[in-house]
């Protein structure tokens, strides 16, 4: 009984990691939002720049790897139901992060990411043997994406920002 028990605590904490890991649209009242959304597509017919989805959930996600979010607001102001709401896209928590297979990281000249960038958010720290580590701002990143979107080795990842990272940010 115990086993079982602990197996659903386990499995129940595996998946509220992975929702936690899902990029909701911007204005997105996390804690309730699959009680708000309906899942009815008005955001996704929205987006101008096509980016949102949905995932096996059924619920919408917005998928940086392929376009940046412009934060134009239009996916909120589609919300009929409370679930996207303008007022709270300030709230977005997302942040870049550089995995290993960045190519500038592994000595071959890339600077993608950073001519991409309208805040001037990721800098080259020189190291030895030619590579140049990628070094990102947090306070300067907005989460658009537009990194991500353009790195050809597909290097860059949205995180979320913890709580503890936007206090120190403040
Ligand atoms: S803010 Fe604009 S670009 Fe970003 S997901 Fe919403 S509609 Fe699309
Ligand atoms: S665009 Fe991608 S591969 Fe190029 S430097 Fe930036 S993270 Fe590295
Ligand atoms: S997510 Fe946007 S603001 Fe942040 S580093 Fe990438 S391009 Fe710059």
């Amino acid at each position: 009984m115990g086993t079982v028990t602990n197996r659903r605590a386990f499995l129940s904490a595996r998946m509220l990691r992975r929702k936690s890991d899902v990029i909701r649209p911007p204005g997105a009242i996390e804690d309730r939002f699959d009680d708000l959304c309906s899942a009815c597509g008005d955001c996704a017919q929205a987006c101008p720049e096509e980016i949102i989805a949905f995932g096996q959930d059924g619920y919408p996600f917005v998928q940086l790897q392929t376009s940046p979010c412009t934060f134009c607001g239009e996916c909120a102001r589609s919300c009929a139901t409370g679930a996207l709401e303008v007022d709270h896209m300030d709230a977005w928590p997302w942040r870049a992060r550089v995995e290993n297979t960045c190519l500038s990281l592994n000595g071959v000249s890339c600077r993608v990411c950073h001519d991409s960038c309208d805040h001037d958010a990721i800098r080259f720290k020189l190291q030895l043997g030619g590579r140049a580590q990628p070094v990102l701002d947090r306070d300067a990143c907005a989460g658009c994406g537009a990194c991500a979107a353009s790195c050809p080795a597909g290097a860059i990842a949205l995180e979320r920002q913890s709580e503890h990272q936007s206090k120190a940010a403040q």
